[in-house]
């Protein structure tokens, strides 16, 4: 072989289980999403750039310093989707999806995402994400539990381990940006000892500092003002309804009055989820109300609410299910071309049935193309050999053999296992 090429830092081939388990756990919350009444939407990789720092907020890391720009092609600058919100509201606005007598528009999404962050456990370049979004006038309390409850029981009842659960209020912009003068009036005699990114935040989003995760600079974050003094009393009374239905549904949650998010444009309710057996995992997902995006995108004053996974890391969490069910119903191992269209035939009306059927190749021997039926997770495997056709059950080794294949009863064995 002459030189190879290998893929770039950051991203990953998924391939053979893995594969299988990230399309299983999409699946999964694609059918749990559909119990709440979610809709698919899919929407373009690229964008305007101006679509995200509009959307995301010029402040934030993602848009000061992940994103991937793509060389000028025309009057144009394009940006690989950093995250799905942005695009979904434009898509929202662009096809006038608001107008709409059936609100809350409910949507759920799924597909790449391109962040230039430094490679680790669980934090790639290119990843998946899985979300929702709930569009209103105004996002009401039902919508809220709707969303948070759905967001719970995907990590919950999905993954199969037990979840954290961490909320926080952000409240309106008014109170917003009282909280951040206090916050900037704390951090100035201590910034000169805290890092880069926290200086550069303190002027141009103070907020954004309390999610710095530099173990010094946590040291001085713990005792900064805390959000939720600076709330106004319908803001109080809105978390307030948000954490009693929290308690009534018994979904366990912790407050944490330091969670901020990623966007510029969350208001209201945050919220993110941890596995607690992989806290260094980061958060599994994270999502929350956005009040402002829709009209800062030049679309009607409605409201937002919603949430993603990255599904890489869910499938990391993910605890196994013992009881896989089969990849393959049935496994061919044909050693004679002789009555090769009876074992064809065979085959294709399994298929027909839904059953799913593979092979070896001819030339391989019989006792390696039984390992590779074992590998291959088959349940059972039809042998037709020069001494007639032998159905072996992979679970229980047990073997019939008949003198033609009718006479197996394959399906009868498929249906009685
Ligand atoms: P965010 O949009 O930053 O709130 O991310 C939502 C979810 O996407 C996180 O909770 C992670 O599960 C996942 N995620 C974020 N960044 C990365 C990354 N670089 N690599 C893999 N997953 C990520």
């Amino acid at each position: 072989m002459g030189n190879t090429i290998n893929k770039p830092r950051g991203t990953n081939d998924i391939l053979g289980i893995n594969k299988k388990k990230h399309d299983e756990l999409v699946s999964q919350l694609d059918s749990m999403a559909m119990l709440y009444g979610c809709e698919k939407i899919e929407v373009p990789t690229f964008e305007e750039s101006k679509l995200f720092k509009r959307g995301v907020g010029e402040s934030t890391d993602i848009v000061n310093k992940e994103t991937f720009d793509l060389v000028n092609k025309g009057e144009h600058d394009y940006t690989l989707r950093p995250e799905f919100t942005a695009g979904i509201n434009r898509s929202i606005i662009e096809n006038k999806l608001y107008a709409t007598p059936d609100l809350p528009i409910k949507l759920c999404y799924y597909g790449s995402i391109f962040r230039y962050e430094r490679p680790q456990v669980g934090r790639f370049r290119e990843f998946h994400q899985w979300g929702v979004e709930f569009i209103d006038q105004k996002v009401d309390l039902l919508t809220t539990i709707s969303c948070l409850s759905l967001f719970f029981n995907q990590v919950k009842k999905i993954l199969n381990i037990n979840p954290v659960l961490k909320v926080n209020f952000l409240g309106s912009f008014a109170s917003r940006e009282q909280y951040k003068i206090a916050l900037k009036n704390f951090f100035i005699p201590h910034i000169q000892d805290m890092c880069g990114d926290c200086r550069r935040r303190l002027e141009q989003n103070p907020l954004r500092i309390l999610d710095c995760k530099v173990e010094d600079d946590r040291k001085i974050i713990i005792d900064a003002p805390k959000v939720t003094d600076f709330l106004s009393e319908e803001d109080k009374e809105e978390y307030q309804e948000i954490l009693n239905a929290l308690n009534a549904l018994e979904i366990p949650y912790i407050t944490d009055d330091k969670l901020v998010r990623g966007l510029d444009y969350y208001t209201g309710l945050v919220f993110e989820i941890y596995d607690n057996d992989h806290l260094e995992l980061g958060a599994l997902g994270g999502g929350g109300k956005y009040g402002k995006l829709m009209s800062v995108l030049g679309g009607p004053d409605f409201e937002g609410i919603g949430y993603s996974f990255g599904v890489e890391r869910l499938v990391l969490a993910k605890k196994d299910d013992k009881t896989l069910p089969y990849d393959l119903d049935l496994f061919i191992i044909a050693l004679k071309k002789d009555g090769l269209d009876g074992v064809l035939k065979t085959a294709f009306g399994l298929r027909e049935l839904g059953y799913k059927v593979s092979s070896a190749s001819m030339s391989k021997a019989l006792n390696g193309s039984i390992k590779m039926a074992d590998r291959k997770n088959a349940s059972f495997v039809l042998i037709a050999d020069d001494r007639g056709y032998h159905l072996k059950n992979m679970k229980t080794r047990e073997q019939i053999d008949g003198d033609t294949i009718e006479s197996l009863n394959i399906v009868k064995h498929l249906e009685e296992r």
